[in-house]
């Protein structure tokens, strides 16, 4: 299958902290690809290594057969990176004129538009628009340019969930179309919703790239949460964590840990089995938590 961007042995060091520490990834053609890792990773310095916006340390990256910092190259690729900002005093429909006018084949306005759930805003100015609604379009934008491959940095970060699943068909018809994308989030359930593929980051590094399936076995764990507990030494328990007199244990099997625990005469009470979070399957994968 075709590759579309090819990221070659990266390092980037920002004043002697290493954000990225020789990072190789391909982006093939129609793949939709969901960069998953805690805060400070290196995700968006990736990104903007990869989208031409900043310069590798050492490494390269091929982008579409080219540079990617040629414009013949940028023409091929949509970004949309982590911060934003409109114009304030242009409308919705000037600002996808505007970009329109950078490509030789623009999407037509109102196809644009409907694809996102943006056709109401058309006449509004980007300034009186709310924070999601002005990420949707700073999203939208990206696509403006009928791109083979769209980078975007956590699209949909602070949107509400209505906001979230409008963006999520929008990109969903690109990728139907054979769009390649992406995208980073601090939403599992949003990658698990839109990739084929996960690939995760810790400090600099990746750690883990795998199909949805692997990559939500691997986070696939339960917290088990229980009062007062006297422990006995427990097998297929990832970590344990205590506040107050409450116990927290994530596991693989919540089934197997409660038959341990019985099994072994452990006293506890209020015994409480949920997934564990996003923040639960960072630790597990990573063996810490995320900088927030
Ligand atoms: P992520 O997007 O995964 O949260 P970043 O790529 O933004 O991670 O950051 C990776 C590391 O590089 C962090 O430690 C961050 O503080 C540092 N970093 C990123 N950009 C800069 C910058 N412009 N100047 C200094 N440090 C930076
Ligand atoms: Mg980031």
């Amino acid at each position: 299958m075709t590759v579309l961007a090819r990221a070659r042995d990266l390092s980037r060091r920002f004043h002697g902290a290493t954000a990225l520490d020789g990072v190789s990834l391909d982006i093939r053609a129609g793949e939709v690809l969901g960069l998953l890792g805690p805060n400070g990773a290196g995700k968006s310095t990736l990104i903007n290594v990869m989208t031409g916006l900043l310069r590798p340390g050492s490494g390269s990256v091929e982008l579409c057969g080219g540079d990617p910092r040629s414009e013949a190259t940028r023409r091929v690729i949509g970004v949309t990176p982590q911060e934003t900002g409109l114009p304030e005093t242009w409308r919705v429909a000037e600002l996808v004129d505007f970009v329109s006018a950078h490509f030789p084949d623009p999407v037509d306005r109102t196809e644009l538009l409907d694809r996102f759930d943006l056709v109401s805003l058309a006449d509004r100015q980007a300034g009186g628009l709310s924070g999601g609604q002005q990420r949707r379009v700073a999203v939208a934008l990206a696509f403006v340019g009928r791109p083979r491959l769209v980078f975007l940095d956590e699209p949909t970060t602070g949107l509400d969930v209505d906001a979230r699943r409008a963006l999520w068909e929008g990109i969903r018809s690109f990728h139907a179309e054979g769009g390649a994308v992406l995208l980073t989030s601090h939403y599992i359930e949003e990658v698990e919703a839109l990739a084929d593929r996960v690939v995760v980051m810790d400090r600099g590094r990746i750690i883990a790239d795998g199909g949805i399936a692997e990559i939500r076995g691997r986070v696939r764990l339960k917290r088990v949460t229980l009062t007062d507990p006297v422990l006995p030494e427990l097998i297929g328990v990832t970590s344990i964590e205590r506040d107050a007199d409450r116990a927290h244990l994530l596991t693989n099997d919540a089934g197997a840990l409660v038959r341990e625990l019985v099994t072994a005469g452990a006293s506890f009470t209020d015994i409480e089995i949920e997934s564990a979070s996003l923040e639960d399957a960072f630790l597990a994968i990573t063996g810490h938590r995320r900088a927030t």
